[in-house]
C-alpha cells in the first residue's frame, strides 16, 4: 500500500510499504477514508524532528521513517474497544495517544500525560495509507449522523475542548482565543457550541476573513492587540484566553489580554522560549496553563456534532488525494494561504 512517511526534516514521501500487522499493542486495524494534516506534521517536517523520535518508540517500537497521520476516520476491519462495544464493520475515528495503561498518571485516566506516551501517527505508523494498526483502547465510535468530513476533524477538535477545560471555562465567561490555524478554529467553534461568544485574533487577514465568515467576532492582532482585546470583551480582558498561535512573542501579549483572575492557556506549542514578567500574572491573580493533546474528549465533540451543535468541517479548506499529499506538505510549509485546514483522501489509494 501507498504511504506518506516522514524520513527526516523536509523529506516526506509517498512509499509503497506492507500492510501493518496487528502486535499485542497495535491490535485494531482501520481501512483509512480521509486523514487530517495537522499543523504538528508540518513542523516536523519543517523543523523536526521535534516530537517524532529517532530511536524506537518504547511502546510501539517503531522508529522512521514513520507514516504520518492521527486525525483519521475510516472503517474498524480487525480488533475491538476493550469493552467490545466496538467491533468490526463499524465507521470509527481514533484518540490518538499512546498510553502504558499503567503508569500513575494512566492509573488516573491522565493517559495524555503518560510518561511513555505518544501518538499514533508520530510514534507509531498513521493514517496517511490505506490501513493503520492503532491500538483498541484508541477506537472511538462515529455515529451514523456524522458525516466523514466531520469525523476527520474529532482530534483537533478535542484538542480545542481540552484547552477551554484547561482554562476552566465557565458559563458566562468571556474568551479570547489567539491565533485562526486549525487549533484556534477549532477552539473558537468548540466554545460557540458550548454558548459562548469567543474573540478571535489573528494578523493574518485571509484567516480574519475565514473567521469573520464563520459568524465569530475578529479582532486584529499585533501590537497593542490586549487593547483591542479588551475592548472587544469588555470586563478588563478575557476570562480565558487560549493561545494557538505557537509564536513565542505572543505569550506576554497573550497574558495581557486575560482579566483579573483570568485563566491564559497554551495550546500552541511555543516556538522557543518566551519572557514573561511574573509581575504581570501575580498582580492580576491570573493563572497561566499549558494544554496537552485531550483526555477523553473525543466522544464529547461527536455528541456535539451529533446534537448538530457543531460542525467541524466547516474549517475545511482543501481536501487533496494521497497521490498530492506531498506537494500539499511542501505547499503549505511555505505558508497556509487560503487554508484553513486541509484532509488527505485515502479512501480510492491502493
Ligand atoms: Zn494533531
Ligand atoms: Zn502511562
Amino acid at each position: 500500500m501507498l504511504a506518506l512517511r516522514w524520513h527526516g526534516r523536509e523529506d516526506v514521501r509517498l512509499d509503497d510499504v506492507q500492510a501493518p500487522q496487528l502486535t499485542p499493542l497495535l491490535d485494531a486495524l482501520i481501512e483509512v477514508e480521509l486523514c487530517g494534516l495537522c499543523g504538528t506534521d508540518l513542523a516536523e517536517y519543517r523543523h523536526g524532528p521535534g516530537m517524532i523520535r529517532m530511536s524506537p518508540h518504547p511502546l510501539s517500537g517503531q522508529q522512521p521513517p514513520i507514516t504520518l497521520g492521527h486525525e483519521l476516520v475510516g472503517t474498524l476491519v480487525e480488533g475491538s474497544s476493550p469493552d467490545g462495544t466496538i467491533t468490526p464493520g463499524m465507521r470509527v475515528t481514533v484518540d490518538a495517544c499512546l498510553r502504558c495503561g499503567t503508569c500513575a498518571a494512566c492509573v488516573r485516566g491522565d493517559y495524555h500525560r503518560c510518561r511513555y506516551g505518544g501518538s499514533i501517527g508520530l510514534h507509531s505508523d498513521g493514517g496517511f495509507a490505506r490501513h493503520v494498526a492503532v491500538p483498541g483502547a484508541c477506537l472511538v465510535a462515529v455515529p451514523d449522523s456524522v458525516t466523514d468530513r466531520q469525523a476527520a476533524l474529532t482530534e483537533p477538535f478535542a484538542v480545542g475542548l481540552h484547552a477551554l477545560e484547561r482554562g476552566g471555562l465557565r458559563t458566562g465567561d468571556t474568551i479570547a482565543v489567539l491565533g485562526f490555524g486549525p487549533i484556534g478554529a477549532a477552539t473558537a467553534l468548540v466554545a460557540q457550541a458550548l454558548g459562548a461568544a469567543p474573540v478571535v485574533v489573528e494578523l493574518d487577514p485571509l484567516r480574519l476573513a475565514a473567521a469573520q465568515r464563520l459568524g465569530l467576532t475578529v479582532v486584529e492582532g499585533g501590537e497593542d492587540v490586549h487593547r483591542r482585546v479588551r475592548a472587544a470583551v469588555g470586563g478588563g480582558g478575557a476570562d480565558v484566553v487560549v493561545e494557538s498561535t505557537g509564536a513565542a512573542a505572543v505569550v506576554p501579549q497573550a497574558i495581557e489580554c486575560a482579566a483579573r483572575g483570568g485563566r491564559i492557556v497554551l495550546a500552541g506549542l511555543p516556538s522557543r522560549a518566551s519572557e514573561i514578567d511574573g509581575r504581570r500574572l501575580t498582580l492580576f491573580e491570573r493563572s497561566l496553563v499549558g494544554s496537552l493533546g485531550y483526555r477523553h474528549d473525543c466522544p464529547r465533540i461527536l455528541a456535539l456534532v451529533d446534537a448538530g451543535r457543531l460542525d467541524p468541517s466547516a474549517i475545511v479548506t482543501d481536501v487533496v488525494p494521497l497521490g498530492e499529499a506531498v506537494e500539499l506538505i511542501q505547499r503549505l510549509a511555505g505558508g497556509p494561504g487560503t487554508t484553513i485546514k486541509a484532509l488527505v483522501a485515502i479512501g480510492d489509494t491502493p
